[in-house]
């Protein structure tokens, strides 16, 4: 199911990339607005979820934003292993985004207001896996989930299996009376936008340090500004560059693949003895969508 819609505030469910040429940077900028509350509406989440959800959508964004060519796919996934969020999918493709989180609401409740990401995930792990639609190459990043944040993570994997430095800040307000996300994510590319190969990529890199101390000035409500347009955020951080290149803003929506057909293809894989024990008198299943809650009958 897809959904396209528009909306009133021309600053969110958008996603911008740019570049900076003499710094051999790029970067995406990317805001959430309606298409937030409708990914979040999918399930009755407590806010602490809302707001991790909140910002896993705003990462795999900024990340499913580095892709190129139509049906390349970004997708997130944490996971943990007896933590009190079980799961955590979020997926990118061509301007739609899903995803949803399993956790176990008892123990959630124990953790009281504003748990961190150790007492959340326990030793979790996340994984990146990029699926290049012109080349069909699938590669993964598999990093532990450490430091303060999800984002500390992602920045962690860009550095440790990319080895490209990147820098990037979110800021999200979710589970109470709006829901809005935002970020920022910059990267030195020696060599540019083109090729995985580099020649001198460097954490200290003197064109990085510059990059990464204008970068550094962004602020939590500028992010999340629906009234300041993501170019002109770029704008505001960028403007004493000689050349910064901006590109056209990609809309944002909320995107499930979810199908009859999707669902009839997963249930023939299991035996037919399971399938049995599933089926209704009328040799029914009843199939959930994880990412939409959407309810689908199939016929066995
Ligand atoms: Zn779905």
């Amino acid at each position: 199911m897809n959904e396209r819609e528009t909306h009133p505030g021309a600053g969110s469910d958008r996603l911008v990339g740019f570049t900076i040429p003499g710094c051999h940077a790029r970067g995406r900028v990317v805001r959430f607005g309606p298409v937030l509350d409708r990914i979040l509406a999918a399930h009755d989440y407590p806010a602490p979820i809302q707001q991790l959800l909140a910002e896993a959508l705003v990462l795999t964004a900024l990340m499913g934003g580095l892709l190129k060519g139509e049906g390349s796919q970004l997708t997130m996934q944490a996971q943990s292993k007896g933590g009190v969020v079980e799961l955590l999918v979020c997926d990118y493709r061509d301007g739609e985004l899903r995803g949803y989180a399993q956790h176990d609401p008892g123990r959630l409740a124990d953790l009281g207001e504003g748990p961190s990401l150790a007492a959340l995930f326990g030793e979790g792990h996340l994984a990146l896996t990029f699926d290049l639609a012109a080349t069909d190459q699938r590669y993964q990043g598999i990093v532990p989930l450490e430091g303060g944040s999800l984002s500390a993570a992602v920045e962690v994997y860009f550095a440790q299996s990319e080895q490209v430095p990147t820098l990037i800040r979110t800021a999200v307000d979710a589970g109470g009376q709006r829901n809005v996300g935002g970020g920022l994510l910059v990267q030195h590319l020696a060599d540019g936008e083109e090729g995985r190969e580099r020649l001198h990529t460097r954490a200290d890199h003197p064109e990085w340090e510059h990059v990464a101390i204008l970068a550094h000035s962004t602020k939590p409500d500028e992010l999340v500004d629906a009234d300041l347009p993501l170019e002109g955020l770029v704008w505001r951080l960028f403007h004493e560059e000689p050349e910064v290149r901006v590109q056209a803003s990609v809309p944002l929506s909320r995107g499930c693949r979810c199908s009859t057909v999707h669902f009839e293809e997963v249930l023939a894989r299991f035996p037919k003895e399971d399938r049995r024990d599933m089926r209704d008198e009328k040799g029914i299943i009843l199939v959930d969508c994880a990412f939409c809650s959407r309810e689908f009958a199939i016929q066995d």
